[in-house]
């Protein structure tokens, strides 16, 4: 798309020391993320993205970026869509969300004096958040493990610490938003699954997320797969759908069902419980029931895919998240990929089925803290708290 621009890859989550333990603090740029040499030209930015009441002249564009998750936030600084200087600390620090937005402000603010510029120049900030968020005030309604945040209006707590203009969004959808935005793949339009306890789901049409009417767009994870009055149960309390049969307790679940089923030996009976990177070790060692397993989970996605395909019908569709089997890098995940790919083309329209491109995510764990700065500069407004009756 004209509107997207190349921008320096953020490192990924497996080259980057600093994610290696959530409770770091590091406020230090990765290596190979240069800030004095923009991939962006200063005029290029301006022309795609720069915001209507700001003067055509205004050279620099700073954006900060916040993933706040249920064990690590990451925060980013981006110039001219840039990231410039990145940080990631533990959710455990923080007692409030104000909290986390106060660190935050202090990195980027620290960072921005080595720029010559400081708070005043930030544009927009944006949050992404994970779990349930009331769309408009962004209060947080359900999370898996802030049960005390619940209720908070995060909109207001995001525009009272920066005092500038600030938008939320769902982390699965501000992943999507990154990887379209910034990760390696060219498209109209983009589907990201990120696999792992549960299937997250994002879809980027027009270059904005598919929120729909109650905030459910582009959950994937709840699409039925299995209509059988035997069906699993998803962890949403509803039966049949994907992430009961693709989600790290499904896969392990498949596994054990076909070790009942049969007597042929595994890798997987040595051990009193295993996990799917379990599965995939044995898959590695071209372990019968695990490559079955693999295949087999690989089907659901592909399934999923297929319905998907036939109502946002996207250029390209993504997987992340930890359960992968090893990805591109690994002749596991190379086959899990096939196997999805071959699946989807089976159920599709021939039109969408042989023409789609199912590849693996590239911006690691980055991607929700780079969305969350894409989609201030794109939706972003000034907030003020709510004022009494
Ligand atoms: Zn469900």
């Amino acid at each position: 798309m004209s509107s997207r621009l190349p921008v320096t890859p953020a490192k990924s989550h497996r080259d980057d020391p600093s994610e290696s333990t959530a409770s770091t603090n590091t406020f230090a740029a990765p290596a190979g993320l240069h800030a004095s040499q923009p991939a962006v030209s200063e005029p290029a930015a301006e022309a795609a993205n720069m915001p209507h009441h700001r003067p055509a002249t205004q050279r620099r564009q700073f954006v900060v970026g916040i993933d706040l998750g249920g064990t690590s936030v990451k925060v980013g600084l981006l110039q001219d869509r840039q990231l410039i200087a990145r940080c990631n600390f533990s959710t455990a620090e923080c007692q409030h969300p104000k909290d986390v937005f106060r660190q935050a402000q202090a990195f980027a603010s620290e960072h921005l004096s080595a720029h010559q510029a400081n708070l005043d120049d930030v544009h927009a900030v944006g949050l992404a958040m994970a779990g349930v968020i009331d769309d408009a005030t962004a209060t947080l309604m359900e999370t898996a493990n802030l049960h005390d945040w619940h209720g908070i209006e995060l909109l207001y707590a995001l525009g009272e610490v920066f005092n500038k203009p600030v938008a939320v969004v769902n982390d699965a959808n501000a992943a999507a938003l990154g990887e379209f935005y910034y990760g390696d793949h060219r498209g109209d339009s983009l589907t990201l699954l990120t696999l792992g306890t549960g299937i997250g789901g994002g879809i980027i049409l027009g270059g904005q997320p598919l929120n729909g009417n109650h905030g459910c767009g582009g959950e994937i994870g709840h699409i039925t797969i299995d209509h059988r009055p035997q069906a699993r149960m998803c962890g949403c309390g509803k039966p049949g759908h994907l992430e009961a049969y693709a989600g790290a307790a499904g896969i392990v679940q498949t596994a054990s069902e076909r070790l009942a089923a049969t007597d042929q030996p595994s890798l997987l009976r040595e051990l009193d419980q295993f996990s799917p990177e379990n599965i995939w070790h044995a898959a590695q060692q071209n372990d019968a029931i695990a490559l079955q397993t693999i295949e087999q989970t690989a089907i659901y996605l592909g399934r999923a895919i297929a319905t998907l395909s036939q109502i946002a019908d996207p250029a390209v569709v993504l997987l992340g998240g930890a359960v992968t089997f090893g990805g591109l890098d690994c002749p596991t995940g190379k086959r899990f990929l096939q196997w999805i790919s071959d699946e989807m083309v089976q159920r599709s329209l021939v039109q969408s089925g042989t023409k789609v491109i199912i590849d693996f995510a590239t911006l690691g764990n980055d991607a929700g803290m780079l969305g969350a700065a894409q989609h201030a500069l794109q939706s972003a407004r000034p907030v003020r708290p709510p004022t009494g009756p």
